[in-house]
């Protein structure tokens, strides 16, 4: 898997749009965003860096050592403070600290079964009590199969039961560079109890 993500990021992957989600700047822009700010599965950081210059503290991490090249060589350009860190998501207690809130693009849909029980501990380790975990993953209702794998509101149900609040889980796009209408997603707050 990690293979698979540092070839595709030679190129340019197709969710890598050079921009924020729209999504994560609509969270920002009502106020659900606070403090500081971990993205887990940052990618080249767009949402980080979107955040930072938000004023927001922000740490970003991907197990793909290239992304977070990529990501460091984007903060100084723009001379933004984020700390980028190549990591597992699996082990964010690594991290030994705590988040207000942590932010997902992409990631929680590429897991496995296996991986989305350890993800969701590992999780645990670094929100506070009532932080909030804003997720954004491709929902079944997107058709065929391209892409990564289709999650459905109930799974995500399934994945964060107990310690965990469901605030919402609602229609929302994932942009992509493959469509311009994006693909269809969810987006998911949930709060550690
Ligand atoms: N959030 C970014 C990237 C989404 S693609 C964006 O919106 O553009 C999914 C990202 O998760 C990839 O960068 C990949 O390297 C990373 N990833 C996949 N599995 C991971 C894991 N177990 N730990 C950390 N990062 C992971």
């Amino acid at each position: 898997m990690q293979f698979f993500f540092e070839s595709i990021y030679q190129g340019e992957p197709p969710w890598d749009i050079g921009r924020p989600q729209k999504e994560i700047i609509q969270l920002e822009q009502a106020g659900e965003i606070v403090g500081s700010v971990l993205d887990v599965g940052c990618g080249t950081g767009e949402n980080a860096l979107y955040l930072a210059t938000q004023k927001h503290e922000v740490w970003g991490i991907d197990f793909t050592p290239l992304a977070i090249k990529k990501a460091e060589e984007k903060a100084a350009q723009r001379n933004l403070l984020v700390t980028f860190l190549a990591l597992n998501a699996l082990e964010l207690h690594t991290l030994g600290r705590t988040f207000d809130t942590v932010i997902d693009s992409g990631l929680f849909h590429v897991l496995n079964d296996e991986e989305r029980h350890l993800f969701v501990d590992s999780l645990a380790s670094v929100i506070h009590l009532g932080g909030t975990y804003f997720m954004l993953c491709v929902s079944e209702l997107q058709p065929g199969s391209y892409g990564p794998r289709r999650i459905t509101q109930a799974e995500i149900r399934g994945s964060f039961r107990d310690g965990w609040h469901i605030n919402y889980i609602r229609p929302a796009t994932m942009e992509g560079r493959m469509s311009s209408e994006g693909a269809r997603a969810w987006l998911s707050s949930i709060s550690r109890e």
